[in-house]
């Protein structure tokens, strides 16, 4: 077994194993080969999982911001460090080539470690003069905090939620996704190397029935998911009733502008960029891509001359641009959006066709003359497949692109600055660019809105998500009252 973990959890600073959970088979979507067997978590994991942190969590509060900082920089470190062992466990649970798990995924988990860790120990309360009497602010830490991860970028997942989290003085109980269970032990053990204290960081795995179990139980006061939208709005649910706050990473159908103006070459790359990067498999991607007449046909022609020279293959071979799909299911799923895009009238322009590097792969496909109301342009896909919608205003194509119940994420190509801004200005998405797409530094605040989720991930805004204000009014002098 390629990739076997020393146990299938993480707790209280030691591997953790109940054989007595239900098996969950690790596959390496290159080739399909069993790469770790886990056990999904039992309720006695869950329950041992959430009392480590509830136990670790107080000292880890009352800890100086600094020294927490140092730890989670020690981190990074060794993050660093191992780099290339690091990618390649990414890629063999993913499937993602290796030229891409090399600089973006443990890469932006590093980034967003190292940016908290140094933000946490600015954090300040605020005084506030009453006249004599004077009020202050503290910021608190919420508790115990509950991150569920998808399966598309499972370790920056863990640690974009890790960091902003532990740096604030929470403890946390991780649940990957079920289909991509590895990099978060990984996380786990590089934090007590680091320096962290046993029980501030557990992972659990489990399908959503574990998830659902760490939403409910009253001991968590927080619960952030990167999932698709109807899993959000059970959790979301979920932690109502226990009014618990939340962040929602979720799924998206972003539109992706491009006007006449635009450089040709900077658009057409990045609209690749917005569907064919993780063949396809992330959640801000740009799928409806929008042309304005003038440029279509040569955007077309460019755009498939460009697509056609994508290098398919080995996931691990340093040269493969584009790997497989992450499941078969994900396969079917992605197949059958390509055939009805086809019964559905839209116009291949290429792609279309399952690839033949292996049983997970589908060619990287574009559509053309698709129409606001065709499924390919309704319904998240996370695949290879990009549909082109034609344009010839400003006013229309800020209409049809707010069209849609999602809200993550939207894109504006146009040499005419002042347009770009105006564009994005009326564009119902929580994460914008112009003359970009799909960058997400650490710096900048990345979430939704509408039914793509709420709360923010990275940045100064992250803070807000992981900590609570408390009031304390102080008075100087005898009490007036009225009895
Ligand atoms: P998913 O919704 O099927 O699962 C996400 C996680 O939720 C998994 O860990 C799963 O086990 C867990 N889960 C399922 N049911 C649950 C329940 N009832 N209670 C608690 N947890 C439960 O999503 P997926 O297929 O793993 O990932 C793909 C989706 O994630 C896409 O929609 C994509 O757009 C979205 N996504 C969003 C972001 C973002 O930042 N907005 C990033 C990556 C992926």
């Amino acid at each position: 077994m390629k990739a076997q973990p020393k146990a299938s959890h993480f707790i209280d600073g030691k591997w953790h194993e109940d054989s007595a959970g239900e098996v969950i088979e690790v596959t390496y979507p290159g080739t399909g080969e069993v790469i770790a067997r886990l056990h999904a978590a039992t309720p006695a994991v869950v329950d041992a999982a959430i009392a480590s942190a509830e136990r670790a969590q107080k000292d880890w509060a009352r800890m100086q911001p600094v020294e927490r900082g140092r730890i989670l920089r020690r981190a990074v470190d060794i993050i660093r460090d191992r780099g290339a062992e690091l990618a390649h466990l990414e890629t063999l649970d993913t499937g993602k080539p290796i030229q891409e798990t090399e600089v973006a995924d443990w890469p932006s988990g590093a980034d967003a470690l190292e940016y908290f860790a140094g933000l946490a120990p600015t954090l300040t309360g605020e005084t506030i003069p009453l006249g004599g009497d004077f009020a202050y602010t503290i910021r608190e830490p919420l508790g115990v905090c509950v991150g569920i991860g998808a399966w598309n970028y499972p370790s920056q997942i863990a640690c974009w939620k890790a960091a902003p989290a532990l740096s604030t003085g929470n403890a946390m109980v991780f649940k990957p996704s079920e289909i991509t269970p590895l990099g978060a032990l990984k996380l786990a053990e590089i934090f007590i190397e680091a320096g962290m204290p046993a029980g501030v960081f557990n992972v659990v795995q489990g399908r959503g029935a574990v998830g659902a179990a760490l939403s409910t139980d009253p001991r968590v006061a927080k619960v952030s998911l990167t999932g698709s939208v109807p899993t959000g709005e059970k959790v979301y649910a979920a932690a109502a009733a226990g009014m618990k706050h939340v962040t929602m990473e979720l799924g998206g159908k972003s539109p992706l502008i491009i006007f006449d103006d635009a450089d040709l070459e900077s658009a057409i790359g990045a609209a690749m960029l917005a569907n064919f990067y993780s063949s396809g498999q992330i959640c801000s991607n740009g799928t409806r891509v929008f042309v304005q007449k003038g440029i279509k046909e040569r955007f077309l022609a460019r755009l498939a001359e460009r697509t056609g020279t994508i290098l398919a293959g080995d996931p691990l071979d340093p040269a493969t641009q584009f790997g497989p799909l992450i499941t078969a299911d994900q396969h079917v799923k992605v197949m059958s959006y390509i055939a009805k895009g086809k019964e559905e009238g839209a116009r291949l322009i290429c792609g279309g066709a399952a690839g033949n590097e292996g049983p997970l792969f589908v060619q990287p496909t574009v559509f053309a003359d698709v129409t606001d109301s065709m499924t390919i342009a309704r319904e998240e896909i996370f695949g290879p497949v990009m549909a082109v919608l034609d344009f010839e205003t400003e006013e229309e194509a800020i209409a049809r692109a707010n069209d849609t119940q999602f809200g993550l994420a939207a894109g504006v190509f146009t040499a005419d600055l002042a347009r770009g801004h105006r564009v994005i200005g009326q564009l119902e998405a929580g994460t914008c660019w112009i003359n970009a797409y799909n960058l997400t530094p650490v710096e900048m605040p990345f979430g939704a809105v509408k039914a793509s989720g709420l709360g923010r991930e990275n940045s100064k805004a992250a803070i807000e998500h992981y900590t609570q204000v408390k009031s304390v009014y102080v008075g100087m002098g005898p009490v007036d009252s009225p009895y």
